[in-house]
């Protein structure tokens, strides 16, 4: 596996692949990888010639009062891990060569991204778009393939993708759990004591409305109620939302209706840490 940390370095060699006609595969990370991360890589490898995984942790889409400085780091283990997965190349940069001195540009996907996620981490959807978008311009992917466990930004990068003329396929991959149920994610290493036991909650809210909407429950009141006395249960959650949205652009639905698919989505503060998840479902 090639490491690179400079972006004109990795911009080079992603401009010769594309030159022999090697296909691009791009998994674009934050370290502190897991299953969930590596099930992604898989789905690269499959698609692509080339698989390039990067690790940034990225300033601006953290605001000052979260976790940028503490989000957990661990090189190399990271780098072991994607030597298992069969990437090819690891792009590491540091902060300066992915923003340079002067950096003034952002890209910005209006409207779905002040939305559930967005309202909560205001400035947090237009760090994660600028920051794609570089990416995007230094490895040039053909195939990016992305977490479904991140519903709302998976879909507002394909909307980047689209509105901006991206030549790349967005591939979306299911989410990874542990044995209970919780999403895996760097975040959950916060998680202590009864917070993880706590943390299993969100999954299984999610499982009890899935179920509420198979038994033929439609309204969204009612399943939104017993969801949040799911996590009611637990002594160190803090609920931030639970919504049931349509599957396209996230507005929420007060009546579901047969033959069509919908979303829903918990934000939940465990402890310290806050913790994010999804289903969809088709009736
Ligand atoms: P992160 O390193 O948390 O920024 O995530 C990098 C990518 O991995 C994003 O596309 C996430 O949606 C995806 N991802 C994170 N957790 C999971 C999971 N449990 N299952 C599948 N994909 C995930």
């Amino acid at each position: 596996m090639k490491i690179i940390h400079k972006a004109d370095q990795m911009q080079y060699l992603s401009r010769q692949m594309e030159l022999e006609g090697k296909a691009i595969g791009f998994v674009p990370t934050m370290g502190f990888l897991h299953e969930g991360h590596t099930s992604l890589i898989k789905i690269a490898n499959e698609h692509s010639d080339v698989t390039v995984v990067s690790i940034f942790v990225n300033p601006t889409q953290f605001s000052p009062d979260e976790d940028f400085e503490d989000y957990p780091r661990d090189f190399d283990r990271d780098k072991e891990i994607l030597r298992e997965s069969g990437t090819d190349i690891l792009f590491l940069p540091d902060t300066k060569q992915i923003y340079a001195e002067g950096f003034g540009t952002f890209v910005e996907v209006e409207g779905v991204s002040s939305i559930l996620e967005g309202k909560s981490r205001p400035a947090h959807f237009r760090g994660v778009t600028t920051v794609v978008s570089i990416l995007m311009n230094i490895v040039k992917p053909k195939y990016m393939v992305l977490g479904q466990k991140d519903a709302q930004q998976s879909a507002i990068i394909n909307k980047m993708i689209r509105d901006l003329h991206f030549d790349t396929e967005l591939i979306i991959g299911d989410i990874i759990r542990e044995d209970d149920g919780l999403a895996k994610s760097s975040r959950n290493i916060y998680l202590k004591g009864m917070e993880r036991s706590d943390s299993a909650l969100l999954s299984r809210a999610l499982e009890i409305g899935r179920k509420l909407i198979l038994e033929g429950i439609r309204d969204s009141g009612t399943i939104i109620k017993k969801m949040k006395s799911v996590i009611g249960k637990g002594s160190t959650t803090d609920l931030d939302y639970i919504a049931v949205t349509e599957f396209n652009g996230f507005k929420p639905v007060d009546l579901l209706e047969e033959g069509r698919e919908y979303y829903i989505l918990i934000a939940c503060r465990v402890g310290k840490t806050r913790l994010i998840d999804n289903i969809r479902i088709k009736i």
